[in-house]
């Protein structure tokens, strides 16, 4: 009697030829280049394949495809996301300005063509055009700096970071520095005050307590070997009740007592005052020098509302030995981030920051202003969902937002919001808000999802609504 053949039963054979598959796609799909179809097949054969070597409690039931159209279309899926334009554009309507994950400050239309127009064509950026002799490329952006601020000189490298990691190895590499224990912070997980100080070479001396630092705790530490006195802005987090910290001043005026430098880490400054608007005082750079620091070090993109850059401002001797030092080469600012800084501050010197930049426009929109904005655009919304409809309620809210970035902590703006409550819970509905071709990143809160407007130009309006449009059913 014959047996039966036996069956093959090998699910490796059921998957198709990679470059069968590519043909495929390409021929339905001739937008989408080669290079993308291809490595994507590679990827999800690949990944089939590991699926079935690894032990079965491991391989889900979705891992392995079966039938060919299944195959095209992860291969497709997976080629689309290789080949999309990144980073993608999206709808901050967190209300959140300076917002980590979205970018931080976006800057002016004209700092963006200055940006741009630097980096498509030539420009005498190290070059002096009368003699025709090399030039210095943080010449004039430093003047805008020193003229814009008042102080006696100015350095730029590519963000606050470089910046104090640059002031910390010039001036004190190989001595101490000290720091009071209640501002060794950590600022976005990766920047940590004791880790970039030992990455810098200098010893590290804390001192005070966390909660509260005294001016002869300072006093009492200085010895021979103190390099700097530095002083770290808590840019996210606020310390409240039994707290004492010694003030900006005080710490100067030790300093020059004791001939020790004094130099602050601001995080977030600005060059136009925004204390008439609420703002926490400090944030005023040239406020902030009259205390009598020989350095400020603040980032670019934070309130400045300019490119990435690390701006330090402050007394002309430590500030030219900074440029000495064979790291700021590993630091420097790119032509881009210089253009767009150069126009930024030419904004500030024009007295036009205020309209012309983009984070400044937005953190003071007056609440009044935001709030028929705000009205008007539910009331545009709640119209044409009524015809999809009937299950969302959409409701005008009062809101509070932090201004972001890690800048001014425990300061929330007045806002208002759109509040939109979906039968299928407010973080399914901001899920799938960004899910849209244009991405909208609203924020959950009390089971609604906010949308705020705070942080959306006028012009992105129609976008935002049909963007809701699409996706509120
Ligand atoms: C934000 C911040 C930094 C880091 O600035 P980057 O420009 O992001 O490098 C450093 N110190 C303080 C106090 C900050 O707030």
């Amino acid at each position: 009697m014959d047996l039966p053949p036996p069956v093959n039963t090998d699910p490796r054979r059921a998957i198709p030829a990679i470059h069968e598959l590519a043909r495929e796609i390409l021929a339905e799909n001739p937008g989408i280049p080669d290079w993308a179809v291809l490595e994507a097949v590679q990827q999800v054969v690949g990944e089939a394949r590991n699926a079935l070597a690894a032990p079965p409690e491991e391989v889900g039931d979705a891992t392995f495809p079966q039938g060919k159209e299944i195959w095209l279309e992860r291969g497709l899926q997976r080629a689309r996301e290789l080949a999309a334009e990144w980073p993608r554009r999206v709808l901050n309507a967190t209300g959140i300005v300076l917002h980590t994950n979205l970018g931080r400050a976006p800057i002016a239309p004209g700092a963006a063509e200055a940006a741009a127009r630097a980096a498509a064509g030539y420009s005498d950026l190290e070059l002096e055009l009368g003699p025709g002799r090399r030039g210095n490329r943080l010449a004039s952006l430093c003047q805008r700096l020193v003229l814009a601020s008042g102080a006696e000189a100015a350095y730029a490298c590519n963000n606050n970071a470089a910046a104090l990691v640059l002031i910390l190895n010039t001036l004190a590499r190989g001595r101490e520095v000290i720091v009071s224990r209640g501002e060794l912070v950590e600022i976005g997980g990766s920047f940590r005050v004791p880790e970039i100080m030992e990455r810098a070479g200098v010893r590290l001396v804390e001192v005070g307590s966390t909660n509260r630092t005294h001016l002869r705790d300072y006093a009492e530490a200085i010895r021979p070997e103190t390099a700097m006195l530095l002083k770290v802005h808590r840019s996210n987090f606020e310390q409240r009740g039994f707290v004492k910290e010694v003030s900006l001043a005080e710490l100067a005026q030790l300093g020059r007592d004791r001939g020790v430098p004094v130099v602050e880490d601001l995080g977030s400054g600005s060059f136009e005052d925004l204390a008439p608007f609420g703002f926490p005082a400090e944030a005023y750079v040239p406020r902030r020098l009259s205390e009598g620091p020989d350095l400020i070090c603040f980032s670019g993109d934070k309130l400045l509302g300019g490119p990435q850059a690390g701006i330090v401002v402050g007394r002309a001797g430590p500030m030219a030995s900074l440029a000495k030092n064979p790291m700021a080469r590993a630091l420097r600012l790119d032509k881009m981030s210089l253009a767009a800084l150069h126009w930024t501050l030419g904004a500030y010197l024009s007295g036009r920051a205020r309209e012309e930049l983009p984070v400044l426009r937005r953190l003071l929109t007056p609440p009044g202003e935001h709030e028929k904005r705000t009205r008007g655009f539910a009331r545009v919304l709640r119209d044409r969902v009524q015809e999809q409809t009937q299950s969302l309620e959409i409701e005008i809210v009062q809101n509070r937002v932090p201004v972001g970035g890690g800048s001014l902590p425990g300061f929330e703006i007045e806002s208002w919001a759109i509040a939109l409550v979906s039968p299928g819970g407010a973080a399914a509905l901001a899920g799938r808000l960004r899910s849209g071709a244009v991405p909208v990143l609203s924020r959950v809160r009390d089971g609604a999802t906010l949308v705020d407007l705070r942080a959306v130009d006028n012009a992105d309006e129609p976008l935002l609504l049909e963007s809701l449009l699409g996706l509120l059913h």
